[in-house]
């Protein structure tokens, strides 16, 4: 294999289910886990004669994400017929966009195992309707089920601008958190929300000369996992196929294959279809889309800081972890909540901790969103702000938390009902420590002799201090009066 170098280049295309109420052309409703062909009516069947209508909420959804991709904005587009023939979609063809999406030319940045970011360009964004779903599970006959006819779907097509299968996963995990942040998708993997097709081929060089295998393009691909591992799988085998056959893109068509996930391969499933094949052609039916400016500017109003810049804000403006970063980040009303918080002017650190470790966890518990909880995001900071001016341990802000859910009551209050302030006060801490160094002379001795024993010696009487003041001493102020009276 001596003279043989070799790097893999892969584009996606990717389809995200917009979470409109109703349907891209009609008004049924978009809802999973209906009973079947339940949420239909005669535009979403194809009936011949019925005329469909733009969903305005769909349009700005999907101009708000290109907006987000950085992508130019066309002020005129229209729609087209994208036809074939498939027992899920009824009408023949599919309301798509073919020479005027409604984005083009823009790019994400994703995040790198190496700490690095990368940009990855943005071909075009275009809005169109989902098909229906083929069931093959009863008997030896299949069925069809026309719910998910109609659904809005936005297509993103990037440059083949990723370079391994850990860049394809990191793509498509960043525009998860992105339409999620938008809130134009639930971008939920489980129910089919978000669908992938890497287009996959390698640059070799051998023996000096430089070649391109056939472009492989893996379809309809529902988790990260199965992304990720299609292109690695490809990666071999068209580097195994170079290596036995010597085809290229020039000899070979570009191929469709599937992903067998219990085999951990992909399969071939047919020659490609070019885009000729499919006769698109403008849609009849429906008015071409004019976006005025003043719509356009209603849309941007909508455009927030985006995930990642805000995770790295977060690192480099108040030095929290990269994790810490990402668990504020992966959803828009944590990171909000945690911005509000922040006004008040308390640590950053320590709203972070308070968020991340203990509200996180009751509303994971409650299954609650963060701003379900009942809490203001200033209610937490003056949690924080207790914390960190010792007048309750962070231990102790944990049931105060709790105890804020429940209730609704500010912290003050309930570390007083708890009965969890800390005594900060050094004139009765000073008066409490004289009495725990006279009944404990041995201990006493044992510090100032310095020693092997000293440090253990303190130790054991500040912890009689916190027993005698129930726990209530702030250690920090109690063990720097111990000092100045042990010297
Ligand atoms: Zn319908
Ligand atoms: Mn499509």
């Amino acid at each position: 294999m001596h003279g043989v170098e070799y790097k893999v280049i892969v584009g996606l295309e990717i389809h995200v289910q917009l979470c409109t109420k109703s349907k891209m052309f009609c008004g049924c409703a978009v809802e999973f886990g209906a009973a079947p062909n339940s949420r239909v009516c005669p535009v979403c069947l194809g009936m011949p004669g019925v005329l469909p209508v733009m969903n305005k909420q769909a349009y700005e959804y999907a101009v708000l994400t290109a907006l987000a991709l950085d992508c130019r904005i066309a002020m005129f587009t229209k729609w087209d017929r994208k036809s074939y023939y498939y027992p899920d979609l009824p009408k023949n063809y599919q309301i798509s966009q073919y020479d005027l999406p409604l984005g083009a030319d823009g790019l994400i940045e994703i995040p790198l195992e190496s700490g690095q970011t990368k940009k990855v360009g943005i071909i075009r964004a275009h809005l169109e309707e989902d098909a229906g779903k083929n069931l093959h599970t009863a008997g030896n006959y299949s069925q069809v089920d026309l719910n998910r006819t109609g659904t809005p779907l936005l297509e993103i097509v990037t440059e083949p601008d990723m370079n391994s299968g850990a860049e394809v996963r990191a793509l498509a995990i960043e525009l998860q958190r992105m339409v999620r942040f938008l809130g134009v998708s639930e971008a939920d993997m489980q129910k089919g929300h978000m669908r992938f097709e890497p287009n996959i081929n390698l640059a070799i060089t051998k023996d000096g000369k430089e070649y391109r295998t056939p472009i492989v393009e893996v379809k309809n691909l529902n988790s990260f996992r199965a992304l990720e591992r299609s292109v690695n799988y490809e990666e071999q085998r068209q580097l195994d196929e170079f290596l036995d056959t010597g085809v290229t893109l020039e000899m070979g068509n570009k191929t469709t294959r599937g992903w067998d996930d219990e085999r951990e391969a992909t399969v071939l499933q047919r020659e490609k279809e070019e885009a000729h094949d499919y006769r698109y052609f403008p849609e009849p039916d429906l008015v071409p889309v004019v976006l005025t400016e003043g719509w356009l500017d209603d849309i941007r109003l909508s455009l927030c800081e985006l995930p990642l810049k805000r995770q790295m804000r977060y690192v480099r403006e108040f030095q929290l972890s990269d994790y810490d970063a990402g668990v504020l980040t992966a959803d828009r009303s944590i990171s909000d909540f945690f911005e509000q918080a922040l006004k008040t002017g308390a640590e950053p650190k320590r709203i972070c901790n308070l968020l991340t470790q203990t509200g996180l966890k009751i509303a994971k518990e409650k299954s609650f969103g963060i701003n379900e909880l009942g809490i203001k995001p200033q209610s937490l900071a003056r949690l924080a702000e207790m914390v960190d001016a010792g007048q309750i341990s962070a231990s102790s802000s944990v049931p105060v938390f709790e105890a804020m859910v429940q209730t609704g009551k500010e912290p003050e209050i309930l570390a007083q009902e708890l009965n969890l302030l800390q005594t900060s006060d050094a004139g009765e801490l000073e008066k409490v420590i004289d009495h725990v160094l006279a009944e404990n002379p041995n201990a006493v001795e044992d510090v100032i002799s310095g020693g092997k024993k000293s440090k253990k010696a303190r130790g054991f009487l500040l912890g009689q201090v916190m027993q005698k003041t129930k726990g209530q001493a702030n250690p920090k102020v109690a063990s720097e009066i111990l000092a100045k009276k042990l010297g």
